[in-house]
């Protein structure tokens, strides 16, 4: 999430986990567990009022290396989406004060770019199948499901999203394996940090567009995770040096944010 979005304050619950306050308009955020700093990916927002399945799923999704925060009705996932900048929306239909659909037509009305919705619900008529997919969803899985295939759906998703169609990323000699969460420079791993893996992935998926630190941070931290100011920076200047063999840099634009490129060398 950006800098300037911080959740106002974090809330313990009775059932282990917490309520996110945020921005002053009253809106709720669940969020059940601690996201393991050594696994983070991509920032997934899970829109599910079953608390217990927003639970175990999380959870699952966040060992599986994705930031996931929870919204636990129609209103604060809109809020939420307008104020981060998430890479893709698991969204139940049933759901407090607003609708899936309804949150769906809002995001597709408002939102540009569009963010990769998976709509996850018990509904599985016909009729809701087209009218959530004519809405702008991207794709419909029904409960009860299991949960490799819920993954490797938003795999496909976050690919499409950013207009790749492969699970390996590459750049000259340099490939990254979104699966399997390896980059490798020709055969040899290059054994990333998880966090430094994900602005590798982010800066590959956005090849050719400037990636802004604000769009970095929320690819890489949940609501509740503090960010130093200078976090990106680090992680970008690991990336250089071991970059630099193979003359791939991050180019540094000013005002615009990070680049990755393969023969230019500026700062
Ligand atoms: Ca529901």
């Amino acid at each position: 999430m950006s800098l300037s979005a911080r959740p106002d304050k974090v809330v313990p619950t009775a059932r282990g986990g917490r309520v996110i306050v945020c921005y002053k308009s009253l809106q709720y955020l669940t969020e059940s567990t601690a996201i393991p700093d050594a696994l983070v990916s991509m920032h997934i927002l899970l829109v599910e009022d079953d608390a217990l399945l927003a639970d175990s799923l999380s959870c699952s999704l966040r060992l599986s290396g994705y930031a996931v925060d929870c919204a636990d009705n129609g209103e604060s996932a809109v809020i939420a989406q307008e104020h981060c900048n998430f890479d893709l929306l698991i969204l139940d239909l049933g759901l407090p004060k607003l609708d899936g659909f309804a949150v769906l037509r809002q995001m597709r009305a408002h939102r540009a770019p569009p963010v990769p919705v998976l709509i996850l619900t018990a509904r599985d008529g016909l009729e809701d199948r087209v009218r959530g997919l004519d809405l702008g969803a991207d794709d419909y899985l029904t409960k009860p499901f299991d949960l490799p295939e819920l993954e490797a759906r938003v795999r496909a998703l976050l690919r499409r999203g950013r207009a790749a169609t492969s699970a390996t990323l590459a750049l000259g000699p340099l490939t990254l394996d979104t699966a399997a969460r390896r980059a490798f420079i020709g055969l040899r791993d290059m054994d990333l940090p998880a966090r430094e893996l994900t602005v590798l992935e982010v800066l590959l998926l956005h090849s050719g567009t400037a990636v802004s630190k604000e769009q970095m941070t929320d690819h890489l931290y949940s609501w509740d995770q503090e960010v130093t100011p200078n976090a990106i920076e680090v992680y970008i200047h690991r990336l250089r040096r071991k970059l630099e063999p193979i003359k791939i840099n991050i180019r540094t634009l000013r005002g615009l944010g990070y680049l990755l490129d393969d023969d230019i060398k500026t700062t």
